[in-house]
């Protein structure tokens, strides 16, 4: 299998470095964890610099086994869930006077509820022990499409809800295996027709060997789900073992991603290489506060 050489546009600018290592120390101190870290995430620095983090909550092993992710998969990585980890997000977010919080989590089809309890009462922290201008964003699971579970995190009012489709739908058969990108769909349609004041916001990666024309549809897809917010992102394999990059998306592309999905309506699209799904998040403030 020829390894394609990574062009230069996707050298990503090590901004941040000494934030960072305050941040990964500060995690240590409480003894949570982040994507950021467990995913190689290139923007790392950037994102701490901004006063944005993400933390992953519900242990580091996930019940899924999509062919894209370094997250850990084995049965034996699962851990109950951890009680302390609420508290401990609030108040590392208080002292790292963090002003725009993403919460994401594996997927834990192992637990009755998915992990919605864990959701809500990280909310419930963030909102007693931070300042009230903080602004909460849940990168959810599919929550293997119980609407009931999303109808209680809706209730609890974040201000972004996020839930990825990753890939176009031709391809994940071979991308995200157990996940199904029409469950992923009802779930944002649903968050939205539950509380239309809901901001919405999903992603996904080009260069699976994903076409144009497929990219456009999974975009039509999500606004006519209602979602508001778009990332899109180069797909970088993890490791070799992972699933094998089809092509470097030039620059000219994602741009022209940008511009059709403003015409489309997205409130926000954030499509470039180095774009993750939290990369700049905090700029749903402007919309957040309309
Ligand atoms: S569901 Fe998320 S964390 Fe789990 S394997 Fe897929 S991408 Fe990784």
């Amino acid at each position: 299998m020829e390894i394609l050489r990574k062009p230069k546009w996707l050298k990503s600018k090590k901004l941040g470095a000494k934030n960072t290592q305050v941040i990964i120390n500060a995690l240590r101190k409480y003894h949570l964890h982040t994507v950021c870290e467990n995913a190689k995430c290139p923007n790392q620095g950037e994102c701490f610099e901004n006063g944005t983090a993400t933390f992953m909550i519900l242990g580091e092993t996930c019940t899924r086994n999509c062919t894209f992710c370094a997250i850990d998969k084995t049965k034996e990585g699962l851990k109950p869930v951890d009680t302390n980890e609420p508290e401990a997000i609030a108040k590392l977010s208080k002292e790292l006077d963090l002003r725009y919080i993403v919460i994401t989590t594996v997927t834990r089809d192992d637990l009755p509820d998915g992990g919605t309890s864990q959701f809500l009462e990280v909310i419930r922290q963030i909102r007693k022990l931070c300042k009230p201008d903080v602004s909460i964003e849940l990168l959810i699971s599919d929550l293997n499409g119980d609407l009931e579970q999303l109808k209680r995190i809706v209730k609890a009012r974040p201000d972004v809800l996020n839930h990825n489709v990753e890939t176009v739908s031709r391809l994940y058969k071979e991308v995200r295996p157990i996940a199904d990108l029409n469950r992923s769909l009802n779930i944002l349609q649903t968050a939205k027709s539950t509380d239309n004041s809901l901001i919405t916001k999903s992603g996904f990666m080009v260069g699976l060997g994903e076409k144009e024309t497929e990219v456009l549809e999974l975009m039509k897809s999500l606004r006519d789900s209602q979602v508001d917010i778009v990332t899109i992102g180069q797909y970088m394999p993890p490791s070799r073992s992972h699933y094998p990059v089809a092509e470097y998306i030039h620059p000219g592309t994602f741009a022209f991603y940008k511009n059709e999905g403003e015409k489309m309506g997205f409130e926000i699209v954030e499509s470039a290489p180095l774009v993750r799904s939290s990369f700049h998040a905090e700029r749903a403030k402007k919309i957040i506060n309309k």
